[in-house]
């Protein structure tokens, strides 16, 4: 174990290894051509081709890939070996350049909106330079991002990489007004906390619906769920403890800083924490930690659910994206800091955050859609579907005193002015920390909370990137002008405050009250993913993408397709997996059990027959009358899904999905969730919902 120092990070080409192996100059060039976000000469990505081929040959390996992230969510790639043949009939391990710099892979088949139909059919990759090289699973992974031939990004990781570079140049025009002239570059930070489930593999095969769908579509409500919240924070089991000391070490080698696990609210609901870094390597990071905790799960007799709602009734999934700005030098951008030079600065930075989360509630809504986060969103266990931002008792007094003139801390502070050198100290603000907030100023950083477990954390990242980015613009346009830099930015401060302030809200959003204050605020409560969607593509959100070179229309018109799709299909093949396991698993299950109820009342006639038979009678009745209802239900399910096919327009036939499937969907389960109830054990064609969440 005290090997770890040694281990972090073996299995990646990172600065160290860079610096080892790398000529001199071409580690320069390499350096130089990322800090200015340059094309490197193909001189040099041979040289480092050539480098990264040696380095992962020294490890055994024979194959490199393209890792890039599709707008499935999940990542791809395709593996080809380093060899090469040679003229006397042998091979050489060999890795040029062009193969480094970009890639092919035959893209029909990912989901592009409808952009190859416009353009060329093919894709390529591109090497993202920013996001290190590693190995996983025998192959020298090279991250990259995926493009149509027209230049139009096909993936999450582009527009993540294009907003990072709009918040840079947004954020060091402030900075250069406020006299830093240090700076070289300013970006976000992420540390996203993953939550998940561990349960028994064997009991996870034995479920189609977990299997094909990731959450259960059927499962009665067990006598007991979590109602003695005795599992969060609660000790580790040890099959669990395992699997977590395993995780951590294949994370560690590869150079993913996994700092905390504890367990969840739920049983069998578990949470991870890496350190925070920049965003792009974030992003990156946390599709590996999902893909390795499902890959090692197995190795444990185990299976693990990202699914944002694997069981009804018990707590979800969620993916805290907490989120900050810092300079490359090192300055956290939303810390108070400690003299008031820094809290102008901070100020205004903060007024950014809530302006731009005012301004687009409607795009931070949109970037957390999905069929499965449905089920969390608005759930009293996750944050409500409104946006709001949590500010704490301090920041929220300081606010209210620069918009209504009124003296903050009457006794000890006078009004507050802002100018730079003319703020009073801001005291950190540790009291509350409101689990109930979709977004919560922590200290020194924003928790964004309403992101799904699944989710890979790309977009809301460029989202938040991009309107933040908005804000900083719109503030820099008035400072650089202006002849009296102090009074511009108090007033810029004071108006943007006044006409933001109504995005703060410190009380618990899980409350009816809440819903009532927000409406009368005039705050967005977009309650679904169809609600919400649409709002990505309004002429306002396109112009804001347009302007700062995030997407460009098309883009933003494809992505919107392809995510209606996915909600679409997401919530088809839950339904056809209900019927499915209603017609082979549950209706025979229950004719099964009347027939051994019949034949229980024959036998007991046989004997006598004035022995009651009262019971099987009643019980045959009982199940008869459910059995006709989820037959019945199941026939009117599978019409509805014809029915929607016919609707032509993706928007019509989501809304269709949502207004009418899903609630036939849910009238299906209720029937059959009481057949369980009504059915001895031995006849349920599935394990259950105490053997799923108590079995590990
Ligand atoms: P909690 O569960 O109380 O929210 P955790 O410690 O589990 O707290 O998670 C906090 C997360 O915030 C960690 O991933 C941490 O690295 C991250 N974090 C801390 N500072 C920053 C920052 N400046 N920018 C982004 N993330 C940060
Ligand atoms: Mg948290």
């Amino acid at each position: 174990m005290n090997k770890i120092p040694e281990m972090f990070g073996e299995l990646v080409f990172g600065e160290a290894v860079m610096r080892e192996r790398l000529p001199k100059d071409t580690y320069k060039a390499l350096k130089k051509a990322i800090a200015d976000g340059k094309p490197l000469d193909l001189e040099v990505a041979n040289s480092i081709a050539n480098a990264m081929k040696d380095w992962a040959v020294s490890k055994g390996v024979t194959h490199f890939t393209h890792w890039f992230q599709p707008m499935t969510g999940a990542t791809a790639e395709k593996h080809d070996s380093f060899i090469s043949p040679t003229a006397e009939g042998k091979i050489i391990m060999e890795f040029s350049g062009k193969e480094l710099i970009k890639g092919e892979p035959d893209a029909s088949s990912f989901p592009s909106g409808g952009i190859r139909m416009t353009f060329e059919a093919r894709g390529y990759t591109a090497w993202d330079p920013t996001s290190f090289a590693f190995i996983k699973d025998n192959a020298l992974c090279i991250p990259t991002a995926f493009c149509s031939y027209g230049g139009e990004a096909l993936d999450k990781k582009t527009p993540l990489l294009r907003s990072i570079d709009a918040l840079n140049v947004q954020a060091l025009r402030i900075l250069r007004l406020f006299g830093n002239t240090t700076a070289k570059s300013v970006i976000s930070t992420v540390g996203p906390e993953q939550e998940y489930f561990l349960i028994n593999k064997a009991l996870y095969e034995a479920r189609r619906d977990l299997v094909l769908t990731g959450r259960t579509l059927f499962g009665a409500k067990p006598p007991r769920g979590q109602e003695l919240e005795d599992h969060y924070f609660g000790a580790i089991k040890s099959r669990v403890a395992d699997y977590m000391a395993d995780l951590d070490l294949e994370l560690w080698k590869l150079g993913i800083l996994s700092k905390t696990k504890h367990n969840e609210v739920a049983p069998s609901q578990h949470e991870l924490a890496p350190i925070y870094s920049t965003t792009n390597t974030a992003t990156d990071h946390n599709q590996l930690v999902m893909e390795l905790m499902k890959k090692i799960a197995p190795r444990h007799g185990l299976a693990c659910l990202l699914h944002e709602k694997p069981f009804a009734g018990i707590n979800g999934s969620g993916k805290h994206n907490n989120w900050s700005i810092s300079t490359d030098t090192g300055i956290n951008l939303l810390d108070p800091g400690s003299s008031p030079e820094e809290n102008a600065q901070f100020m205004l930075f903060l007024t950014a955050v809530l302006k731009a989360v005012d301004d687009y509630q409607d795009l931070l809504r949109a970037s957390v859609a999905s069929a499965g986060n449905d089920h969390r969103l608005g759930a009293a266990e996750a944050p409500p579907a409104i946006i709001s931002v949590f500010l704490g008792d301090v920041l929220t007094d300081i606010v209210n005193s620069i918009v209504d003139s009124k003296k903050y801390n009457k006794k000890e502070q006078g009004y507050i002015e802002i100018g730079v050198g003319s703020l009073p100290k801001i005291p950190k603000d540790n009291t509350d920390r409101n689990r109930t907030s979709p977004f919560a100023f922590t200290g020194n950083k924003f928790e964004f909370r309403m992101p799904g477990s699944a989710f890979s954390i790309a977009g809301p990242n460029f989202v938040l990137n991009t309107i933040v980015a908005d804000a900083l613009c719109t503030f820099a346009d008035a400072l650089e002008k202006t002849k009296d830099f102090n009074a511009t930015l108090q007033s810029i401060i004071a108006e943007n405050l006044a006409k933001h302030r109504r995005i703060v809200y410190n009380g618990n959003g899980y409350t009816e009250e809440w819903v009532k204050e927000a409406a009368k605020r005039g705050l967005l409560n977009l309650t679904s993913t169809i609600d919400s969607l649409p709002e990505f593509k309004s002429r306002k959100n396109i112009e804001l993408f347009k302007k700062f070179k995030v997407l460009t229309e098309v883009e933003v018109l494809s992505r919107y397709d392809i995510l209606v799709e996915t909600y679409i299909k997401t919530v088809k093949i839950e339904a056809l997996t209900m019927i499915d396991m209603a017609r082979k698993n549950i209706i025979p299950a229950g004719e099964a059990y009347v027939s051994v109820l019949s034949k229980t009342a024959k036998s007991k006639m046989v004997i006598d027959k004035g022995i009651s038979v009262e019971l099987e009678k009643t019980l045959i009745s009982k199940l008869t009358d459910l059995l006709l209802k989820i037959y019945r239900r199941t026939e009117a399910l599978e019409s509805k899904l014809t029915e929607a096919e016919e609707k032509g327009d993706i928007t019509v036939e989501a809304r269709y999905f949502r207004a009418e499937i899903i609630p036939t969907m849910a009238k299906l389960r209720a029937a059959a969730d009481e057949l369980e109830v009504n059915t001895a054990e031995k006849y349920w064609p599935f394990p259950s919902y105490v053997d799923l969440l108590f079995s590990v």
